[in-house]
């Protein structure tokens, strides 16, 4: 099948040819043509899935229909992602898909004021992270009534992050007449009921069950004492120095602590994490893009949107604690198709977090090195009075 079996006008399959994207992925081909219809969609999907143009293409293909100029201070249709590098990557996606709409974006980190001049002439969709929309809202630079078009990007994201409060205060702002879309990698209990809120009647399209991690990862976990994961990162990292690889951390500190031990060991790797600046941020991940830098090590929020394709491996430094968030991290690599790796490092005191990954993949992730620490009979800690010791010290002890 190819796109213009999907609806869409000779302009967008135009636009499409010259992207080089020619056959719709699986998300596209089920949400482009309900959509167009005007449905609501809840679209369950990871990132990787094509799931930006599963919603651009529709979006700007109804937007351009109308033919309406957006009045001053007004956007015609709304994408809220949770993070500011989604959002960016949004954009950039938009943008390749039409050269005939005026899109804009507001995220934190970036000048308000140059933000509400350009809002000022009014846009045709704007691109935004929740917060800096509440900002922008309550300085009376947009007003939402105009607003036809709703789509809620990786909605799952933006409840762990706490945008609940920020969402219902944009949605009272929104016509009631609009079409909306979301999208979520995961369907916990909270996203249902957002849905129940944001969509009426949507067309429900499950590209794989939630939580399933894409099926070309390969999941490996090496059972690891935490003073043990530096030096058995470097050596994995070693052993294929030419591909480019991400690593998550759980703190911000953790992340930029990881960075200068890779940097001593003579790897060209960079951070990103909440005490960067946007500039920071986006100046590390071009240069990740680029090349130049082989190892990215991040936190989950910073992560979020990095779309980069040949990422071959994805390193759970710290295993997160939210199990979802395992899913959106392996979203990382084996995007679009390509393979890829993911490798868990589990240390004595994160076994209840994998169990509760495994619980949610429905599946057991392979050992790839050590012994499962629920096999280690002679954990010291059980035997003998735990005396005053860092937790590293402890889980040496017990490896
Ligand atoms: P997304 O899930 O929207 O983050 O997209 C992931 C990647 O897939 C992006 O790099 C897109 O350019 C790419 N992509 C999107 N749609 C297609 C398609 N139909 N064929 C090939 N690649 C695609």
């Amino acid at each position: 099948m190819n796109f213009n079996e999907l609806g869409l006008n000779a302009r967008m399959v135009a636009r499409l040819d010259a992207l080089g994207l020619t056959q719709p992925s699986p998300i596209q081909k089920e949400a482009i043509p309900q959509a167009l219809q005007g449905c609501d969609i809840l679209g369950i999907a990871q990132t990787g899935t094509g799931k930006t143009a599963a919603f651009g293409i529709p979006l700007i293909m109804a937007l351009s229909k109308r033919q309406e100029r957006p009045v001053p201070r007004s956007a015609r249709g709304l994408v809220l992602a949770p993070t500011r590098e989604l959002a960016s990557q949004i954009f950039q996606s938009l943008r390749g898909l039409t050269k005939d709409l005026r899109i804009t974006l507001v995220v934190g980190g970036k000048s308000i004021n140059a933000q509400t001049e350009k809002l000022a002439r009014g846009t045709d969709i704007l691109v935004a992270t929740p917060g800096r929309l509440i900002d922008l809202m309550d300085r009376g630079s947009i007003d939402l009534g105009q607003t036809r078009f709703l789509v809620l990007d990786e909605a799952d994201q933006m409840l762990d992050i706490g945008f609940i409060h920020a969402l219902r205060r944009i949605a009272a702002r929104l016509s009631t007449d609009r079409q909306t879309m979301m999208f979520s990698a995961t369907m916990p209990k909270a996203m249902a009921e957002l849905s129940r809120q944001y969509l009426d009647k949507p067309i429900r399209i499950e590209i794989s069950p939630p939580g399933k991690v894409a099926d070309k990862v390969a999941h490996s976990v090496h059972f690891v004492a935490k003073n043990e994961k530096q030096d058995l990162l470097t050596r994995l990292l070693d052993g294929h120095r030419d591909d480019r690889a991400l690593v998550f951390s759980r703190t911000k500190h953790g992340a930029e602590r990881l960075k200068k031990h890779l940097e001593r060991a003579g790897f060209a790797a960079a951070s990103i994490h909440g005490n960067k600046s946007q500039g920071q941020r986006d100046r590390a991940i071009a240069a990740f893009k680029a090349g130049s830098v082989r190892v990215l090590s991040a936190t989950d929020v910073a992560a979020r949107g990095i779309d980069t394709p040949g990422v071959g491996h994805v390193y759970n430094y710290d295993l997160p604690n939210v199990p979802e968030n395992y899913v959106h991290r392996i979203g990382r690599t084996a995007r679009a198709g390509n393979s890829g790796r993911a490798i868990a490092f589990c240390a004595a005191d994160e076994v209840t977090d994998l169990k509760a990954i495994e619980k949610l993949l429905g599946t057991r992730v392979e050992t790839a090195g050590g012994r499962p620490w629920d096999a280690v009979t002679d954990a010291p800690q059980k035997k003998r009075r735990p005396r005053r010791r860092s937790a590293g010290r402890q889980d040496r002890m017990a490896a």
